[in-house]
């Protein structure tokens, strides 16, 4: 293993890696983000400050890009049982075509293998023929109600109502045309209502409905209800949204601090303090250091267990090339000779499980660099600076 903790906290001084600054509580960032796997073996000195900026565009990634389905199958595993968001897949919507009719809503969790139906209650606002209630024991039903419950005895109107419930009106081809689809309010597993329809006027309807049953009706009638459980092999429709800076943000966030480890000197690298300010989110490009898009997961194979970084040259310029779940990025930091000469390349691989980081050695490096690098460019590249 490498030892990082007291060379590299001399060479940054008690500093933060990010902002640089002394006069805050530090605390040990990951260098491979902990939703991909990575673990205290590999960190870097962070302020919690910057440690915040950072976990929100790890996560994002984690949890709603396609990152996150390879996750279900390869870990790591979400990590805390008792916190609602562990290990969730935070996607737009999970719709699953029930066989009794209409749609329920779901969640899917790492280490789950089916998805999770959440309480709703679904009005049929064209007809005003139907009430569907759903979930998967009646006491959710009446968690949902209570919660409206609360909710209306705050509010005066049912404006003020509906303003209090976030409303999602995605568009889902679906359900547009389907009549079976009824708009519907859910609980999520934070125990926050939300609200789903068609479109706005469908919204409206609904909501004018349900705060007239919130007070009239009895829901407790467990009669009347759909059974939600959802089997395996049910088809369901999933849309995961993310956006790609922020993609972007978690390359260059490894990259750069897989690079000052090896080398602290770079703190004072005018690139590095670029593409730094990026990864925080304060700039939306990292001053000239472009993050490439190379390829998708599952399209690289060398390492079926690993994520694996490198960060070195190539072709008279400093380079980074990464690959999570076996797809590849590229970030290209510049001519060498906007860094320091001392500069060193370096290679580190984690887990996809979650169990172990480290830096590999110098012929590993080279691997890495020339698989990724020859494939990505179409050619073999000049083994520049190579063992
Ligand atoms: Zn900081």
């Amino acid at each position: 293993m490498y030892i990082v903790s007291k060379t590299l906290h001399q060479a940054v001084g008690g500093r933060c890696a990010w902002c640089g600054r002394a006069d805050r509580t530090l605390t040990e960032d990951h260098v491979f983000p902990r939703v991909l796997g990575g673990t205290k073996e590999l960190w870097i000195p962070s302020c919690t400050e910057c440690q915040t900026f950072i976990s929100r565009a790890e996560l994002e990634v984690g949890r709603s890009s396609f990152y996150s389905l390879f996750r279900l199958t390869q870990g790591p595993k979400g990590r805390d049982k008792r916190k609602p968001g562990s290990g969730l897949l935070e996607a737009r919507y999970m719709l699953v075509k029930h066989p009794l009719g209409g749609y329920g809503e779901a969640v899917l969790r790492v280490g789950d293998e089916t998805p999770q139906a959440l309480p709703s209650i679904e009005i049929d606002v064209a007809d005003r023929k139907g009430i569907r209630r759903r979930g998967m024991k009646p006491q959710e039903v009446d968690d949902l109600v209570q919660v409206l419950a609360q909710i209306q005895q705050r509010t005066q109107n049912v404006e003020s109502f509906l303003a209090q419930i976030p409303v999602r009106l995605d568009k889902i081809p679906d359900i547009d045309e389907d009549l079976d689809f009824w708009p519907r309010v859910v609980l999520d597993v934070r125990h926050k209502p939300f609200i789903r329809a068609r479109n706005e006027r469908e919204a409206l309807s609904f909501a004018k409905l349900l705060y007239l049953l919130v007070k009239t009706y009895r829901f407790g009638e467990y009669a009347a209800w759909t059974e939600a459980e959802v089997k395996g092999g049910t088809p369901h429709q999933l849309l995961l949204s993310y956006r790609r800076a922020s993609m972007h943000r978690m390359v260059a966030k490894v990259l750069v601090a897989l690079a000052r480890i090896r080398n602290p000197q770079l703190a004072d690298n005018r690139v590095f303090q670029a593409v730094s300010k990026f990864i925080l989110g304060a700039t939306e490009s990292a001053g000239g250091v472009e993050v490439k898009d190379v390829w998708w997961p599952d399209t690289i194979s060398s390492w079926p267990e690993h994520h694996v970084v490198y960060f070195g040259r190539c072709d008279g310029r400093v380079v980074g090339v990464t690959s999570f779940y076996g797809d590849c990025h590229v970030v290209d930091f510049g001519p060498v000779d906007q860094f320091s000469e001392r500069t060193e390349e370096v290679a580190a691989r984690c887990r996809r499980d979650g169990t172990r980081a480290e830096i590999m050695p110098k012929e590993f490096g080279v691997y890495v660099r020339d698989t990724l690098l020859d494939q990505a460019y179409g050619r073999k590249t000049i083994k520049e600076g190579a063992a």
